[in-house]
Parts: structure tokens; sequence; C-alpha cells
């Protein structure tokens, strides 16, 4: 038996909610006030049966591990870890793979690495000009070893870690050593050293910095087998609590200004290794929230790279958020927030903290929403008193404006512009009316009434994944899957991975380690001999199923809920119009599906 099912086994989702919540008897399910978000009557439920949850306001739902992951803020395999503590499952009982091994020993040589370059500069005489540096920067004591500052010598740490039985070859894969003309030399020297750790507190690689003119003046550890600069998030591990709580997390640049802003109580700030976040660096973001400030200095703030980056971090947390779409209205709670802060001509968030730590939190505080940013960088730019730089002005701001998936935010800054091209509302409103393109269909998920609640598979899941991963060119057929057509957290997970993968080889190397085993079984898995026309109909047949899964249980619930509270007449006039809308659109969405159901011939085997 897998870990997963393991842990599924022995644990009960109500028990595990039960813990974090308080939940109370509703028929033979339990409700609760939604942990996710803000209401006044409970409309979060846990199913015992069908060991799910689901909150019927902002349509988040899953099973007990995707609750813990939701909750706690972590991920996937980290919610299996506490879980598994909590159930008695033993994960060390499983059998480690050799790659498990070979990582776990690599984060324990860059341990022993950091704990060396650590010592080194508290205590030898040759790191006197970094500790005179970081002196001078105003980090204490308790800072520098918070974060495991450190020296490295230039010489040393070879022989230091190879007398803890370390071999050389280790030590050059993880870009701890150089080598030239076959003989190595330790890569870093004479630096002040900056260990980077994931999310979970493991050392993953280095920072350094020169202290001295030495050129590059931060160089970092190569691309190894637990780096990869794009896929982390300097000062993660001590941040994610205070970016859970604040509900916000402040990018900035330099190790040195997560540094300060962690001693001055700024604790919610990263850095992101450059300057515009990567896909991966957005995922591990937006586990923990949706709005993320950026600190941008006022010269590199106008700069169009900078904001492509920008625009690509929100689409994403965009396309996550239709991704997690409630009944009606809730959708524009979850939409990602970006804003920006422009710091004061030539400072770095560094210098602005250790100034005057009210200061940050004003900048904070007063940070710009992105398209209002866009809009003033844009105008700064052109001549509006000119034609030509009112439509280039427009060129540039309007299909921007025009994707906005909020209407009343559409409308606002189309208003804006209108303002300021001194243009009539009418004329951008038609303009960007053609340019918007609709939202994708919006799609949530249900859970499963076939499923048996003892059941820890869920055979239409695992078939369409199978279809998918088998069948790579059904990649452009499966758009319209979301992560939360899953109700099993293993099987989203893996779908999820499967989405942000580009082949294969790189999926199998994403994917975590407790699903590897999910992984092979679902490439394995015998399918039905089908041609492509047949296969992609399968697909077809199998996402509209889930989408069905999705709609009955909407509707069972608006009828068992919200039609009893409608006819008790306790409800105000907007609340029993949002719930009859519900109705209609349920229904509309219904009949949808029924019309595809009627298009396809072929069927999925329910005996797969
Ligand atoms: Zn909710």
């Amino acid at each position: 038996m897998s870990t997963i099912d393991e842990i599924k086994q022995r644990l009960d989702v109500v028990d595990v909610v039960d813990s974090y919540l308080r939940l109370e008897k509703a028929g033979r399910n339990f409700k609760a006030l939604c942990p996710f978000h803000q209401e006044k009557t409970p409309s979060f439920f846990v199913f015992p049966e069908r060991q799910s949850w689901r909150c019927f306001g902002c349509g988040s739902g899953g099973d007990l591990v995707s609750f813990v992951m939701k909750k706690e803020g972590v991920d996937f395999s980290e919610a299996l870890k506490m879980l598994a503590e909590r159930a008695g499952v033993s994960l060390a009982r499983r059998k480690e793979t050799a790659k498990d091994k070979a990582a776990d020993r690599l984060y324990q040589i860059n341990e022993a690495a950091a704990q060396y370059y650590h010592d080194v500069l508290l205590k030898e005489p040759i790191a006197e000009p970094a500790r005179d540096y970081v002196k001078g920067r105003g980090l204490d004591q308790k800072t520098v070893a918070d974060f495991q500052l450190g020296f490295s010598p230039g010489e040393g740490l070879k022989e230091h870690l190879t007398k803890l039985g370390y071999a050389e070859k280790e030590l050059l894969a993880l870009g701890l050593l150089g080598e030239r003309e076959g003989r190595t030399y330790d890569y870093f020297r004479h630096r002040l050293m900056f260990p980077i750790r994931d999310i979970r507190g493991k050392v993953v690689g280095f920072g350094a910095r020169a202290l001295d003119d030495s050129l590059p003046k931060y160089l970092n550890s190569p691309l190894t087998e637990v780096f990869d600069k794009s896929g982390v998030l300097y000062g993660i591990d001590r941040a994610k609590g205070a970016i859970r709580e604040r509900k916000l997390a402040v990018i900035v640049e330099g190790y040195t200004d997560v540094i300060t802003a962690h001693q001055h109580g700024a604790a919610n700030v990263v850095a992101s290794m450059g300057t515009a976040l990567t896909e991966k660096q957005i995922k591990i973001l937006r586990g923990l929230t949706r709005s993320l400030a950026f600190a941008l200095d006022p010269d590199v703030a106008g700069d169009a790279a900078t904001m492509r980056g920008i625009e690509v971090a929100r689409r994403s947390l965009d396309r996550q958020n239709v991704e997690l779409p409630g009944l009606l209205g809730a959708r524009s709670k979850l939409r990602a927030e970006i804003k920006i802060m422009p710091l004061p001509r030539g400072k770095d968030p560094d210098a602005v903290i250790r100034e005057d730590p009210q200061e940050w939190q004003r900048l904070v505080d007063e940070a710009l929403p992105l398209m209002d940013h866009l809009i003033t960088v844009v105008a700064s730019k052109v001549d509006l008193t000119r034609p030509e730089g009112k439509s280039l002005a427009s060129e540039q701001l309007l299909p921007l404006i025009a994707e906005l998936g909020d209407e009343t935010q559409r409308e606002f800054y189309l208003g804006k512009l209108a303002g300021l091209l001194g243009v009539r509302d009418k004329v951008l409103l038609d303009k960007a009316a053609r340019l918007h393109r609709s939202p994708r269909e919006e799609v949530d998920k249900v859970e499963s009434r076939h499923l048996a609640a003892s059941s820890s598979r869920d055979p239409l899941e695992e078939y369409c994944l199978a279809l998918m991963l088998q069948h790579p060119e059904l990649r452009e057929k499966a758009e319209k899957l979301l992560p939360e057509h899953f109700e099993r957290s293993e099987n989203r997970e893996v779908f999820t991975t499967w989405r942000d993968a580009s082949n294969a080889d790189e999926l199998s190397q994403m994917i975590i380690i407790d699903l590897q085993g999910h992984l092979e079984a679902l490439c394995g898995r015998a399918l039905p001999p089908a041609g492509e026309m047949e296969r992609e109909k399968a697909l077809a047949d199998c996402i509209r199923r889930l989408e069905e899964r999705r709609l009955r249980l909407q509707e069972e619930f608006i009828t068992s809920e919200d039609v009893p509270k409608v006819s008790a007449g306790d409800l105000d006039s907007e609340s029993v119009a949002a719930i009859q809308q519900r109705i209609v659109e349920v229904d509309t969405r219904m009949v949808e599906t029924m019309k595809e159901r009627a298009e396809t011939s072929f069927s999925y085997r329910e005996d797969q």
C-alpha cells in the first residue's frame, strides 16, 4: 500500500479538519465557517462518506491532504509528512529511492559547508573584513546566526568536508569546488556567504558577495541536482509564516535587503534572485498568498523587461485564480493582487529600512496596484498632448486593461485611461470590448457520488491522467481541465506538475518522491487500443464527466441548503437574487454538458 493510501486509511478527514476548526453536525455531514474566506454563515462542509471537504462559498475543496496543504500553506509532500506523523505512518519505512537518498546527502553536505563558512565568519582572523562589512550593514549577531551568514576563506573547505567523509566528486557536483586542469579548488573565495534554503529550510545552494573589487560582485552556486536559481526564493524558509499571516509577500532583489527587513520585523520579505519572478517561484508563493508587492528601484520600475516579468506573474496568479473559482462573486476576492512599491530614487530596500522601518511600512501600505503603476509609467514616456502620443499610450495600455478579468476593474481603468487621453469612455469601451476575451469557461468541480466511501482510487480521474500522460499530443485538448477537477490530492498533484512540466522527462524529475510510484503506475496503465480520434473523444468525455460531478453536487447543495432558506423567507432580497442566479447558472451549465454528452458518442467505461 502506498504511503498516501495508508494515511487515508488511518485518518478520518473529520478528525483532521476538526483539529483546526470547530465542526458542527449537519445531517450526515459537518459544517463550519470557512477558514479560507470571510463569511458569517457556514458554507464549509466536510463529507465523512466521501472523506472530502468543500466550501460552497469560495469553491475550494479536496481531501484531507489538500486541506492540510491549504490550511498550513505547505506543499503536497510537506502535508503528507505532517499527516504521516499524525497517523503514525513512518515515511522512513517506505522504500527510499536512490534519488531520494542522494538528494538527502547533498543537503547534508551543503549544511556542513554552511556551518563551516559560518564558523569561519565568527571565529577566524581572516574573516575580519567580512565581520566589518556585516557590522557596517547594521546586521546584529542574532541575524547573522538566523541567516547563518558565513565567509569563504578561499581554501580549507575541501579539506574540512573530505575529513567529514564526503567525496571530492560530490563537492564538485554541488559546485562547492571548481576544477581546473584536473585540480580542484574551493569555488567560493573571500566572499560573504549566504546559504540559500528552500521552503523546508534545506540548504540548496549559496549566494556569495565579493568584499573587494572582484567580479562578479555576486556569485551563485551553479545549477546542481538540488539548486536551480529560478526555483528558489531567498528567505522563504523564514518568511513563510509572516507571508501567510499578513497575506502579502514583498519581493526584493538582494540578500541583504531580505536580511535587514527581517531584522527590523518585516518578516514577509523574500528575494527573487533576479528581476522577474519565474513560474516556479510563483508556484511556491501561491501556496502562501496571492498578493505580491514588488519593491523596485524607480529606474528599474519603468523598465519594459521588468514590467513584462511582473505582468507574467500577474497572469500566472490570475490563471490559478480561474482554477479556484467559487460560486458567484467569490472570484474577485481570490483575484491575484500585484502591487508596485516604487522606492525613493537611488535607495535600495536595505537602505530604506535601516533608515526608518516605519517609512518602509508606509511604502508597503501605499504600494500602487500594477495597473495604476503601468498607466503612470506609460504616461510619463509619451507626449500625451500629441495625437501620436495618445494612440501610442492607448495601444500599450488598452490590451492590458481589456484583459483584466474583473469587470468593475476594467471599467475603472478604462475611465482612467479615457480621462488621461481626453477621449470619451465610450470610444475606449468599444475598443476594449473587442479585445476582451471571455475568461476560460468557469469550471470547478464536485464531489463524486460514484465514489464508494472506502475506495482509495478514483477510476475516472486516473483514466483521465493515464490518457494524457501516455498521449502527449492530447495536451492541447486538456485545456479545460483544472486541478480542482481532481478530488484526490495525489491525482491533483500529478496533474499540476504535468501541466507545469514541458515533457515526460521533466515531469518525472519534478514529481515529488512520494508520488513517483503513482506516476509510474499511471504511465504504465494499460489502455484499450484506440485511434487518435477515439482518444480525443475519450478525453473530452472524461472532462465532461468530471464537470458533471461538480455540477451535480452544486445542485444538491442548492436544493438542500439554499432552497429551504428562500422558502423560510428570512433572507434579504439581495441574497435571494444571488441564489436564483446561482440556480440559473448551474442549470445552464447542466444543459450545456448534456448537449456535449449527446455530441460525444464514445463513452468512458466505468470498469477501466
Ligand atoms: Zn470558503
